[in-house]
């Protein structure tokens, strides 16, 4: 999977895709992540990227120009399956959308900056517009960087031990059970029997009931 990421802090979204498991999927070539400079596609000479408000108001908007040639570029390089603006106002990312993403060959990621991007770029060349949250960030970099996580990790091959991923939360509409490790007795905290049977067949029904009594608890909206 190639992901190119159209940012005007590149800089910014470094670090997310240095280290452990975004950085061994990159290392085992099962995705490929661009960061590309916005700038680099302005057409004026001070590498303007954004301008004032058309009707006035606070805040700048980011311009249709450097958008529209930084996608035009890429568009003439290879086919999109999809071409994703972070916005507050998106579709909220669940692990349904990071798993419907995950199966894509190519997809750009738009980070706006500062009031957002002129709509003409949203109606014109997004085609999906995804949120983390209902809360507003100052800019889509780390928006970003947490769809790109959602996606790579769950890409066959990403996570050494392949099933792991297929157990977390959500990924069959529950929470995840609670997990253990050694000491098996801290301070007279003890790790549930169970665990330590041998029996899989009754440490798998022990999870799955931990799992249902949580997601109840927790999350009933999942059932
Ligand atoms: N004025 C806009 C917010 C702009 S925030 C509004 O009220 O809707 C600047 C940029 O940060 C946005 O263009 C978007 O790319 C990003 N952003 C902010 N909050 C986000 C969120 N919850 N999810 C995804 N991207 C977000």
């Amino acid at each position: 999977m190639r992901i190119d990421i159209i940012t005007v802090l590149p800089d910014l979204l470094k670090s997310p895709f240095q280290h452990s498991i975004l950085k061994r999927a990159q290392e085992k070539k099962l995705v490929e992540v661009n960061l590309i400079n916005l700038r680099d596609y302005a057409s004026d000479n001070y590498n303007s990227v954004d301008d004032y408000c058309y009707g006035g108001g606070a805040g700048m908007v980011m311009m249709i120009e450097p958008i529209a040639n930084c996608i035009y570029k890429l568009k003439s390089q290879r086919n999109y399956d999809e071409i994703i603006y972070m916005s507050p106002d998106g579709e909220l990312l669940n692990q349904k959308i990071a798993n419907q993403i995950s199966l894509f060959q190519n997809i750009i990621i738009l980070c706006g900056h500062y009031k957002g991007v002129d709509e003409r770029v949203r109606e014109h060349f997004i085609t999906r517009e995804i949120s983390i949250g209902d809360y507003v960030l100052s800019g889509g970099e780390l928006a970003a960087a947490v769809l790109c996580d959602s996606i790579i990790r769950i890409i066959p091959g990403v996570i050494s031990d392949e099933t792991s991923a297929l157990f977390d939360s959500f990924q069959d509409g529950l929470i995840a059970p609670p997990v253990y490790t050694r000491p098996y007795d801290f301070n007279g905290l003890k790790v549930p029997d169970v665990l330590l049977s041998g029996n899989e067949k009754i440490i798998d029904e022990w999870r799955l009931q931990q799992s249902i009594e949580r997601t109840k608890k927790r999350r009933p909206n999942l059932f």
